[in-house]
């Protein structure tokens, strides 16, 4: 009997981070971390758990893309998908009349993401592997072919792509026993969320580094006299021997931008992330090109809308840090595309983490960079932020400031039973308990 998919169930769930404002920063004050949740089911039981990240109001926007787009997925012969994932990817992203609203931009690529995030975990799970060693043992031909090269052949092509992995080939067994032995190398962002105390940010530094962490994140950019105290009560309680990054999210104009930057200079940071608007490829080259003299490179991708944009940031020379991530562009199989595309131009990827199940998923495709791509973790890290991991079945393990391989079969996306059924919104029972205590307001119809 045929694996066939029957149904694709999709939730919104919120938690209510807004509340210690955990998360918060310059352009985003107030976020209640949140997910459209997909659980793809089959005729044979098993089943694939996937998402994507959201910030509370709005989430019900991608949920509904999430049911409107699954009509292509129901119904579906699951080996056929696997055998031709690629095309299949293609399907999902130039549906006729959805493609409207994107195209592979926006609330419709937030949707295929969830969905090939489940996808994905479904694969994993059928062939009892965690999503790492799925990717670490397909042959290089079966690993580029779930790839659509369509717009950025003119940076690789599938047989550069093949060439590029099967020249890495060599040594891959010794790097999975370094990676069981000694993870992956993470960096804390945890310190610097903008609406923490002064003493808040000192507790974390000193909490983060006695548990090894030696790279540190803080957010910037509302207010230039405050980001030089921030910067300076940071650089005091962590000292010079350790990493800083500094983070933007996208609050300035260029040329405000390179100023502002200029005054953080003495605090040494290795890279200003989000400096303008994710869409200003060539706004962000100039502002690489003006920082890279002082040794400050340039780090952007989180809200990257998809390949092409990953493409001319890099002819550009627009970033120093690619950073991808596992929620917003559309899946792994796009993002195949990015590590790929970096690697041939010399890029390191860090990949952006935290928010919702991101630290979950992209561990799987930095140890895949690591074994099968690049075999290097110099001038690479990911994204660490302890919260949110109680949720999930499979949460990371972080030992040493370092993430250590997941063992499960999967992407390490699903949720706990008893979270889904506290945090489902709007009527999950943590959110009626909050209304009834007046900490939030019921929404309205
Ligand atoms: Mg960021």
């Amino acid at each position: 009997m045929a694996l066939l998919i029957t149904d694709v169930d999709v939730k919104d769930i919120r938690f209510p981070t807004s509340l210690l404002a955990d998360g918060s920063d310059a352009m985003h004050t107030d976020p209640d971390y949140s997910c459209a949740y997909v659980t793809i089911k089959t005729n044979k039981g098993i089943e694939g758990y996937g998402l994507t990240f959201t910030l509370g109001r709005g989430t019900e926007i991608v949920v509904q893309a999430c049911k409107s787009m699954s009509y292509l997925v129901k119904n579906q012969n699951v080996t056929e998908i696997f055998e031709n994932f690629g095309s299949f990817w293609r399907k999902l992203t130039s549906e006729s009349q959805l493609r409207w609203i994107g195209p592979e931009k926006g609330v419709t690529h937030l949707a295929t993401a969830a969905i090939v995030n489940a996808l994905w975990d479904l694969w994993a799970r059928i062939e009892n592997k965690p999503v790492w060693q799925l990717l670490v043992d397909l042959t290089p031909e079966q690993l580029v072919s779930t790839i659509d090269f369509r717009y950025i052949t003119d940076v690789i092509t599938k047989e550069e792509a093949i060439k590029l992995l099967k020249d890495n080939e060599k040594g891959k067994k010794e790097r999975v026993e370094l990676l069981r032995k000694n993870g992956y190398p993470a960096y804390t962002t945890q310190v610097g969320w903008l609406g923490y105390s002064d003493h808040k940010v000192q507790e974390l530094c000193a909490k983060f580094l006695a548990l090894g962490f030696t790279s540190f994140k803080a957010k910037v950019g509302q207010n230039l006299k405050d980001d030089i105290k921030r910067c300076q009560l940071i650089r005091d309680a962590i000292g010079y021997e350790n990493k800083l990054m500094l983070d933007a999210n996208q609050i300035w104009d260029v040329n405000e931008a390179i100023e502002w930057m200029k005054q953080l200079m003495k605090f040494k940071p290795v890279w200003i992330e989000e400096p303008t608007s994710p869409d200003d490829v060539l706004g962000h080259a100039i502002i690489a090109n003006e920082l890279r003299p002082h040794g400050i490179g340039v780090a952007t991708g989180e809200m990257c809308a998809n390949r092409v944009m990953f493409k001319q940031l890099l002819q550009a020379k627009a970033i120093d840090y690619c950073q991808i991530d596992s929620a917003r562009i559309g899946g792994i199989n796009e993002i195949l595309a990015v590590y790929l595309m970096a690697k041939k131009r010399g890029v390191p990827v860090c990949p952006h983490a935290g928010g919702v199940g991101l630290c979950e998923m992209v561990q799987h495709l930095q140890m895949w960079d690591f074994i099968s791509l690049t075999g290097s973790t110099e001038n690479r890290v990911i994204e660490y932020v302890d919260q949110q991991h109680e949720h999930f079945e499979h949460p990371v393990r972080v030992q040493n400031a370092c993430y250590m391989p997941p063992t499960a079969p999967g992407y390490s996306t699903k949720l706990k039973q008893d979270c889904i059924t506290k945090y489902s919104y709007p009527s999950g029972q943590q959110w009626t308990d909050m209304y009834e205590k007046g900490i939030f307001q019921k929404p309205s119809n």
